[in-house]
C-alpha cells in the first residue's frame, strides 16, 4: 500500500493534506508517511514468519532519523555502509547488535569503530578486508564477525547502475573463488565466520533471479556451515517497487499494476523462498531498502514558470537535481501528480529544475494537466534514494523533510540554512580581501 490519495480534489499523505504541508513547512519539501513504512515492513517480516529472520533496513536508502526510528521500534535492524551510518543508526536509538556493515572500502577507523560499538557482522568483500580486520581485531583484542558476500553472477535483469550480482562489477567475490577463502579465513586469527551474504541487485521485479541466486548458493552455505559452524545467510535486498502507476493502483497496493499486472509482492518472495531457506537451518538476515521506504515518500515542489520553446512545453519547479537525482542518475521515472487535482485536458510537458545542467529533469514529453505559477507537483515513490542523494549542488539547501502519521505532521529535518552550507569554509591566509 501507500498512502498518497486524493481526497476531494486535495493530495494527501495519510490524513494530512500536501497544501497545509506545504503552507506550513515550505518548498521543495519531502514528505514521508509512518503507516506505509510500518505496513511495508511489517507485510515482508510477518511473510518471513516461518524462518527465523532479521530484517535489516539498508538505511543507504533513507536514513532520516525519524524513518530509522519507525523501523526500529518494529525490531528492524540495520544495513549500513560506513560508520557515519552506524553512527546515525546508533543516534536513532538502534542496538549495533543488530548492524551489519557492508561495503567494498571500510577503513582501519571504520573498522575499529564497528568492532567498538559491537555490530552483529562485518559483511566482507575482499580477501584483503578480511585481512585487515583480522589485524585490527587483533589489536583491539577483540573478535571479529564476518560474512564474506559472493557473487552468485546471476544476473538481476536491472539497470546497469544497480546491478550487483555479476562478475561485471566491484562487489563480492566470485562464487568459484568462496570455499577457499573461507578455508583461509578460517586460519587469521580473532575472526569469527559467522555467515554469508549476497546481493544480487536493487528494483528487481521478479522472484526469478532472487530464486536462481539461492538455489545456486544454498548448497555452498550448507557445506560452509558444516565446516565453519554458521548463525546466518543473508540474502540481501533489492525487492522491487511499482514506480509507474503508483496512484492509480491505491489501495490494492504497491504491487499491482494499473493494468492488474502481478509484481513482486512480499507474499510471493517468501513463499517462493521459504521452502529453499528453512533446510539450512540457519537465521536467514534480508536488507531491503527501496521496499520499504520507496513508495512511503514523495517530493513536493511548486512550479515557478512555464516556457514554450517551439517544440517543448517546459514546467520549470523549484526542486532540483540536488533534492533528486533519480531521473538524471538512472533515467528513472516518477509519477508526477497535481496536488490539487485538475480535469481537463492533458499537455506534453517537460518537468524541469532551475538548475544549469540539462540533465536537471524530473519527466519528458509527460502528459500532465495543464498547471499553472504557483501550483504544486507531487513527485511520487520518492521516499528511497531520493534526500539521501541530496547536495547542495548551484548552492542550494538540503530540502526539508516530514514524517506524517494519520493528521499528524513533523517535521523531521528543517530546511537547511543557507550560510550553513559554506559554514565549514574559509578563505586561505594570504587572501585578504583587496
Ligand atoms: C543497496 C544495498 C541494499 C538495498 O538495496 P535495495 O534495492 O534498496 O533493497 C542491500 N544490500 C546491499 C549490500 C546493498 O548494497
Amino acid at each position: 500500500m501507500h498512502s498518497f490519495h486524493y481526497v476531494g480534489r486535495q493530495l494527501h499523505c495519510e490524513g494530512c493534506a500536501l497544501d497545509s504541508l506545504v503552507a506550513q513547512f515550505g518548498s521543495p519539501l519531502y514528505v514521508y508517511s509512518q503507516s506505509t513504512l510500518e505496513d511495508h515492513f511489517s507485510k515482508l517480516d510477518r511473510a518471513l514468519a516461518p524462518l527465523d529472520h532479521l530484517i535489516c533496513f539498508a538505511m543507504k536508502s533513507n536514513s532520516n532519523l525519524a524513518v530509522l526510528r519507525t523501523l526500529g521500534n518494529l525490531g528492524s535492524g540495520f544495513d549500513t555502509v560506513s560508520a557515519g551510518e552506524i553512527q546515525r543508526a546508533i543516534a536513532a536509538g538502534a542496538d549495533p547488535a543488530k548492524c551489519v556493515f557492508a561495503g567494498v572500502g571500510k577503513t582501519r577507523d571504520e573498522i575499529a569503530y564497528a568492532l567498538e560499538v559491537g555490530i552483529y557482522c562485518f559483511n566482507v568483500e575482499s580477501e584483503a578486508e578480511l585481512k585487515r580486520i583480522s589485524e585490527i581485531a587483533v589489536e583491539r583484542k577483540q573478535i571479529a564477525p564476518v560474512a564474506v558476500r559472493v557473487n552468485p553472477n546471476v544476473d538481476a535483469h536491472t539497470h546497469a547502475k544497480i546491478t550487483t550480482g555479476t562478475y561485471e562489477n566491484k562487489f563480492g567475490i566470485a562464487f568459484e573463488e568462496i570455499e577457499k577463502i573461507y578455508t583461509r579465513a578460517a586460519k587469521l586469527p580473532n575472526l569469527r565466520l559467522r555467515g554469508l551474504q549476497m546481493h544480487i541487485g536493487s528494483q528487481l521485479t521478479s522472484v526469478e533471479p532472487f530464486r536462481q541466486a539461492v538455489e545456486k548458493v544454498v548448497p555452498l552455505v550448507d557445506r560452509l556451515n558444516r565446516k565453519h559452524g554458521f548463525d546466518f545467510f543473508s540474502i540481501g535486498g533489492g525487492i522491487g517497487i511499482v514506480y509507474k502507476p503508483a496512484l492509480e493502483s491505491g489501495a490494492a497496493g504497491w504491487w499491482e499494476t494499473a493494468e492488474g499486472r502481478k509484481v513482486l509482492t512480499p507474499q510471493l518472495f517468501a513463499d517462493t523462498l521459504i521452502p529453499l531457506l528453512r533446510p539450512l537451518g540457519l537465521k536467514i538476515l534480508l536488507e531491503p531498502g527501496r521496499y520499504i521506504t520507496g513508495n512511503a515518500g514523495a517530493l513536493v515542489t511548486r512550479v515557478e514558470y512555464l516556457k514554450k520553446t517551439g517544440k517543448k512545453h517546459f514546467v520549470i519547479v523549484d526542486a532540483a537535481m540536488n533534492d533528486l537525482i533519480r531521473p538524471a542518475f538512472y533515467d528513472s521515472y516518477h509519477e508526477i501528480v497535481p496536488i490539487a487535482k485538475k480535469g481537463g485536458a492533458t499537455v506534453s510537458s517537460d518537468v524541469v529544475g532551475p538548475i544549469c545542467e540539462s540533465g536537471d529533469y524530473f519527466a519528458k514529453d509527460r502528459p500532465l494537466p495543464k498547471v499553472g505559477e504557483g501550483d504544486y507537483l507531487a513527485l511520487l515513490s520518492a521516499g528511497a534514494y531520493g534526500s539521501v542523494m541530496g547536495s547542495n549542488y548551484n548552492t542550494r539547501s538540503l530540502t526539508a523533510e516530514v514524517l506524517v502519521k494519520g493528521d499528524k505532521a513533523s517535521l523531521v529535518r528543517r530546511r537547511q540554512v543557507l550560510s550553513d552550507i559554506w559554514r565549514d569554509e574559509s578563505v586561505a591566509p594570504w587572501q585578504a580581501k583587496k
